[in-house]
């Protein structure tokens, strides 16, 4: 079972909760009452190894002598055998994941974003019909579209940041001359809406709004 910073906060919510009906127990036994309860699981210490091991689920380390790890679902780099570095990186981990689930879509990390941008501009400019090289260029602008966000969740102003539908609505003066003859059907099919976003930039930010 994966144990996330969402659950172990609903966990200590519950514990909470149940002082008034628990008022002996002490706050380490109404923990595991509630973790139990909650999770299914032995206690609050089994609850929160499987938390510390979802923090480091995707931690690769790397293989060079600077030993910096980095972390493929948010994207931080730290040095895994530094305290300070292992707390920032849970901070950043879990602020990255709750933010996740709140816009019930996860951005695609460096490898994923850079695959879309080679496949949707392949797509763009190769496919066979209009429709395969629209699909080609939604791809491109939706890795372009994932790299903003995620720096959004970590600038913490991802609630205001477009969603996809808007973000291609905003884009187009970006495109500048590339794929001229598709910018249009994109236009119909999203609209138009220049000055959101500074031409030449994929990414939005909150200021210029
Ligand atoms: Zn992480």
């Amino acid at each position: 079972m994966q144990i996330t910073s969402i659950h172990i906060k609903q966990v200590k919510r519950l514990a909470k909760q149940l002082e008034s009906a628990y008022p002996s127990l002490k706050l380490g036994q109404r923990l595991d009452k509630a973790a139990a309860q909650h999770l299914g699981v032995r206690d609050y210490h089994e609850a929160h190894c499987l938390y510390d091991k979802w923090v480091m689920l995707h931690v690769h380390p790397s293989e060079d002598a600077d030993r910096v790890s980095k972390c493929a679902y948010c994207e931080f780099s730290f040095a895994p055998d530094i305290k300070e570095d292992l707390q920032l990186h849970r901070n950043i981990h879990e602020q990255f994941h709750e933010a996740c689930v709140s816009l019930s879509y996860k951005p695609g990390n460096y490898v994923q974003r850079e695959r879309m941008k080679r496949d949707g501009r392949e797509k763009a400019n190769d496919g066979e019909s209009i429709e395969d090289r629209i699909e080609g260029l939604l791809l491109l602008l939706r890795g372009w579209f994932d790299r903003s966000l995620a720096d959004a969740i970590h600038g913490k102003y991802w609630r205001k940041h477009p969603t996809f539908e808007a973000y291609v609505s905003m884009i187009q003066d970006t495109l500048g001359d590339s794929y001229r003859d598709l910018q249009g059907i994109l236009k119909e099919r999203y609209g138009y809406l220049p000055g959101e976003m500074e031409p030449g930039n994929s990414y939005w930010f909150p200021n210029r709004c």
